[in-house]
């Protein structure tokens, strides 16, 4: 099979360095064009990049050039993970341009014709995209983004809850990793032995962003999920993975053995697709005592896992749970990647000319 070219978008940030990484090898997907703001084009990507992952950068990556991101790059779509303050505007771009996009950024999560996608959980909001291109006239062009790092942890942690019992609240306490500020995000000497009680705008995206992804979709609109959530988010010193602690009252009337039970008996929807980047078991339960942690278990079946644990009933609401996501993997880049792969698995990408 032919491997479909890739561009990306932010390549030389914490995001693109793992889009990077994750592609070396991947069987449907090889980088073709990388793009970074004024600073870094025109240089390799060895002298623009400043490379924060343990791997070294891929051979066929050191010495290409990165471009200004202007949609004439030799590719078939692109991944972004370009800041927020320009990915509106140049996501769009290249939409309107005819090249598909997969992003990280929050620009478009929230626009009602814009699939807001986790593929385990809301496989279906894909069909969006055909009303997207016609409204907006992209052609052969679309957008699809993945959510905020810690609504990804959140959504895919309380899943299985939230598919057998309903869920009406939650409240959600974080404790975000360093790298989930981008490179060189938080200062050393505020973060070194200190923990920051606010992440700006990360509250507000995990009070809205799982309504969109847990809406049901009726005749090409998504009718959100009616669960009221409060969220406190703390910046702690920790490299990789945000640990997101979450309180719950289910809508229907539920044991705690159920609840057990409706974690060992989830399978994922993605299972018979044979996606090269899906995990088996997306969603891990762990009944360790001190479980989950980032330094045991954030890089888990390649980082794309989420695992859970400290599954307990509640005094306050009916139960309470941890869940643990790497940020930058599922999180952000492995995120998108597997987007990707469940839009050509379902026709959307490679299978037609997209220039
Ligand atoms: P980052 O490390 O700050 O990287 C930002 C990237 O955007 C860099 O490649 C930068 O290029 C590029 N850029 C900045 N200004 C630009 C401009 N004017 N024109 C073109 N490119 C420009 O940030 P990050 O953590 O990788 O995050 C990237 C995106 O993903 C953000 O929207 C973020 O909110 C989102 N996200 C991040 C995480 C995470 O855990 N870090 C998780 C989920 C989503 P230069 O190097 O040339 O400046």
């Amino acid at each position: 099979m032919e491997k479909l070219r890739v561009g990306v978008l932010g390549a030389t940030g914490a995001v693109g360095q793992q889009f990077i990484a994750l592609l070396k090898n991947h069987p449907w997907f090889r980088v073709t064009a990388l793009a970074a703001s004024e600073r870094s084009a025109g240089k390799t990507y060895r002298e623009a990049a400043n490379w924060i992952l343990q791997t070294p950068i891929p051979e066929n990556i050191v010495n290409m050039k990165v471009l200004p991101p202007q949609p004439e790059f030799n590719c078939d779509f692109v991944f972004s993970g370009l800041d927020s303050s320009v990915a509106r505007e140049i996501e769009w771009k290249f939409a309107v341009a005819g090249i598909p996009v997969i992003s990280n950024a929050k620009n478009h999560r929230l626009d009602p014709l814009i699939p807001l996608l986790i593929p385990e959980v809301n496989p279906g909001h894909i069909s969006l995209i055909q009303l997207q291109r016609e409204k907006y006239g992209f052609g052969s062009g679309f957008i699809v983004t993945n959510p905020n790092c810690t609504t990804v942890g959140l959504a895919m942690g309380v899943l299985p809850v939230f598919q057998q019992f309903g869920i009406r609240k939650m409240l959600v306490t974080t404790l975000q990793a360093i790298s989930g500020a981008g490179y060189p995000g938080v200062a050393s000497l505020d973060i070194l032995g200190n923990v920051i009680p606010n992440i700006s705008g990360e509250a507000e995206k995990i009070r809205s962003e799982p309504l969109k992804i847990f809406g049901k979709l009726r005749e090409n609109k998504i009718f959100p999920a009616e669960i009221s959530i409060s969220a406190q988010c703390n910046r702690v010193p920790v490299r990789n993975g945000h640990l997101i602690s979450v309180s719950l009252a289910t809508d229907r009337a539920a044991d705690l053995e159920a609840v057990f039970s409706a974690y060992s008996d989830f399978v994922s929807p993605l299972t018979k697709w044979k996606l090269p980047g899906a995990p088996q078991h997306p969603i891990r339960l762990t009944d360790q005592s001190f479980d989950p942690q980032p330094f045991a278990q954030v890089d888990r079946d390649n980082g794309m896992t989420v695992s859970v644990g400290q599954v307990q009933s509640c005094p306050v609401l009916d139960f309470r749970l941890v869940a643990l996501v790497h940020n930058t993997i599922r999180g952000a880049a492995g995120g998108a990647i597997l987007n990707a792969e469940w839009l050509k698995a379902n026709g959307f990408l490679g299978g037609v000319d997209n220039r």
